[in-house]
């Protein structure tokens, strides 16, 4: 049998880069009678500190944000904050939420439950192809909502809306993919699965002088201020994802920073849109301005082909290609771990599988 090489194309949990995976599978290669592996020792020891040490001081390098922000490691995932956040900083002021797509109806639902927030604009009457033109925000509002990359619909705004409120931003599918500006966001979160390496841990971000906001009755473990004052260890952490995480970002800071990951993105991004766009038989319909870096959707001229591309396409190796059950076709995602010759593989498959179908 030959040997194909595996791409991994997988919305998340996504690839981790081959170098990455040669460390984790190094720190993890356990020998019945070996040294404790690191997903096996105290997060209190010397030895577990100095990882969450460097995690977090390597990502705020990355973000560039300092002692005005603080950086958390959470539990819980993207769901989480979209309750935890209106919970702590939407008591007695409105949120405002712009909608782009699929995470951010999912976010405004969850705000609805714990606050009542106000909808200032959404695309959705379009069919989520651009970005939303945004209303007027409530009086004293809490904050500005957005999805900064929709991993569904595939749309990306390309900055932060600009607004006097804080800005809250669900970065999850973009978070460290590209020079962003960080410091200017009152919020942001990401969970780790996508470009930060395993599920698990959640990455928030809060602007330390909104922790004066939060109402003094929450249960402890979904107060900010807990996090803040423990170092992200109020209890048991990740630790496995927390190490991932470092090697990634170790990988990240050895790959030309973000500046260099936005260079490989945009390659990526690309290369795929013109082989779409250039085709008769591909198509993808967001409008040009608002198109994803990181999350690809596109559809065949016939939707009764799309089961097919998938399973030549996973004998081929070319793997994670199924579209996302909500809209159907097929979605390539191009997180960081990606390289460029995965994308230049499935441009090759897609042109050939058009030779023979199309
Ligand atoms: N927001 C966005 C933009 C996402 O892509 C996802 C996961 N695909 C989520 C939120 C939900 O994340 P989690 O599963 O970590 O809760």
């Amino acid at each position: 049998m030959t040997s194909v090489r595996i791409h991994n194309f997988s919305a998340g949990p996504a690839a981790l880069a081959p170098q990455v995976r040669a460390r984790v599978a190094e720190a993890l290669s356990l020998k019945t009678d070996g040294e404790p592996s690191v997903a096996e020792i105290s997060h209190r020891g010397k030895r577990f500190l100095a990882i969450a040490e460097e995690l977090e001081s390597r990502l705020k390098a990355l973000m560039g944000i300092d002692e005005e922000h603080a950086l958390l490691l959470l539990h819980g995932g993207a769901n989480l904050q979209f309750a935890q956040l209106p919970l702590n900083l939407a008591q007695g002021r409105r949120p405002a939420y712009l909608i782009s797509g699929h995470w951010g109806q999912k976010a405004l639902a969850e705000a609805q439950r714990v606050s009542k927030p106000a909808m200032v604009g959404s695309s959705e009457e379009n069919g989520f192809i651009d970005l939303p033109e945004m209303g007027h925000l409530p009086a004293e509002c809490a904050y500005l909502h957005f999805t900064g990359n929709e991993t569904i619909n595939g749309l990306q705004f390309s900055q932060p809306p600009s607004v006097a409120v804080p800005l809250a931003a669900d970065l999850s599918s973009e978070f460290l993919s590209r020079p962003y500006p960080y410091a200017d966001l009152g919020f942001a979160y990401a969970g780790a699965q996508k470009n930060l390496g395993i599920a698990g841990l959640t990455v928030v971000m809060i602007r330390r002088d909104l922790l004066d906001r939060i109402p003094a009755d929450l249960p402890r473990f979904l107060d900010y201020r807990t996090w803040v004052n423990s170092d992200s260890m109020y209890n048991t952490p990740a630790t496995l994802a927390w190490f991932v995480a470092l090697e990634t970002v170790r990988w990240i800071d050895e790959n030309g920073g973000l500046v260099g990951m936005a260079e490989r993105n945009q390659a990526k991004a690309e290369t795929l849109y013109s082989a779409i766009d250039d085709s008769g038989f591909y198509s993808n319909s967001v409008s040009e301005a608002a198109r994803s870096m990181m999350n690809v959707p596109f559809w065949t001229a016939d939707e009764a082909l799309v089961a097919g591309f998938v399973a030549e396409a996973e004998d081929a190796g070319l793997q994670g290609l199924k579209g996302h059950r909500a809209l159907g076709g097929l979605r390539a995602s191009l997180y960081n771990a990606l390289d460029l010759e995965a994308v230049r593989a499935l441009v090759d498959f897609m042109q050939d599988f058009e030779r023979r179908y199309g």
